[in-house]
């Protein structure tokens, strides 16, 4: 079956006989199209592609299984008409859709159109990674590995945490990738206490934590990694606090498998971290899914009740953050399989000191 076909088997549980595919990623994972205006109307026997005059040629290399419609640069007008007949109910991507374009919608749209809210759907799908999606995000994720290698040889002491981000990402962009997954985080010292920490013009020192979180995108793909290196002799609690991290994520890594909710991999890491004091010190979820982007189906956290399926790709990164102290955080990208998971990034996790 096709990407399109499953979906359409999954609109009868939402009372919907068609889709109305507007966020781009969707329509670009169910139809190819690369282009930034465009959507795609799903059902049992319908495949409907929009897109306006710019993007017709485009639409005509990337697009195949589709009926092509060309709309005027309003592409939203070509919904008026081209509907089966008699009452209809058109699924639509309610999580995505501001109400302004949803009122925009109900103008356009003939009134035997009833619009149910069906938001998921296709995200449902890309969770489920193919095989090719895998060794893409495999291909995103040793690139990542490469970067890492070549940040360790250039080394970080002296140099401020902005220059390390800027000259790593100029080298994933020489080496192939596109652009970066999300904004590098180059994070030192007290400052590895935020999670999302931005990169600050301030020199690296000796004798602290690093923290770096990077990933690619490659061909379409993300990936994402984090790793925490020393620049030098650690206080014994900074060396604690890795120790405990690590043995979390190994611990997660281990609980990985198709079967389990997100959040009961999730407590694997946050029990033991708790358990040694650190609970409150571990406030974001164990991990995410990744795919066309970086943070996608399925979650791995407290609140995530689905099970993990075989084909899930998903990070597992705990951390521990102390205020004034400085953070640790340890993530990996794995493939889900029936029994266990296929790590992808190959960095070392084992306490790395990197100098000047
Ligand atoms: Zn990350
Ligand atoms: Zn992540």
């Amino acid at each position: 079956m096709s990407r399109a076909d499953r979906v359409a088997a999954r609109l009868a549980a939402r009372e919907a006989d068609l889709l109305l595919v507007t966020d781009l990623v969707n329509v670009r994972y169910l139809t190819g199209f690369t282009g930034t205006s465009a959507m795609a109307i799903v059902g049992p026997d319908t495949r409907r592609f929009i897109t306006d005059f710019r993007y017709v040629e485009r639409a005509r290399a990337e697009v195949e299984g589709f009926d092509h419609e060309r709309a005027p640069q309003d592409f939203a007008a070509a919904l008026a008409e081209g509907w089966p007949e008699g009452g209809v109910r058109l699924g639509f991507e309610d999580h995505h859709m501001s109400v302004r374009r949803h009122a925009r919608l109900r103008e356009l749209l003939p009134e035997r159109i009833e619009l149910v809210p069906a938001g998921g759907l296709v995200e449902a799908e890309r969770a489920l990674k193919e095989p090719g999606e895998v060794e893409a995000i495999r291909a995103a994720a040793a690139l990542a590995d490469e970067i890492y290698a070549w940040v360790a040889e250039h080394g970080v002491v002296g140099r401020t945490e902005r220059a390390v981000a800027v000259a790593l990402e100029q080298e994933m962009r020489r080496r192939g990738a596109r652009e970066p997954s999300f904004p590098s985080i180059v994070a030192s010292g007290e400052h590895g206490a935020l999670p999302h920490a931005e990169p600050r013009d301030v020199e690296i020192p000796e004798g602290v934590l690093v923290t770096l979180d990077l990933g690619v995108q490659l061909d379409g793909y993300c990936s994402d990694c984090t790793r925490t290196w020393a620049t030098g002799e650690l206080p014994g609690e900074l060396s604690a606090i890795y120790d405990l991290v690590l043995r979390a994520q190994e611990a997660a890594l281990g609980a990985v498998r198709a079967g389990p909710t997100g959040r009961e991999v999730d407590a694997v890491a946050r029990d033991l971290i708790a358990g040694e004091g650190h609970g409150e010190h571990f406030g974001h979820g164990l991990g995410h899914g990744v795919g066309l982007e970086v943070h996608e189906g399925p979650r791995l956290s407290r609140s995530a009740t689905d099970p993990l399926a075989a084909g899930n790709v998903v990070t597992v990164e705990p951390g521990v953050y102390v205020p004034g102290l400085g953070g640790v955080r340890i993530e990996d990208l794995v493939v889900v399989t029936d029994d266990g998971c296929d790590v992808l990034s190959v960095t070392s996790k084992a306490l790395t000191t990197v100098g000047g």
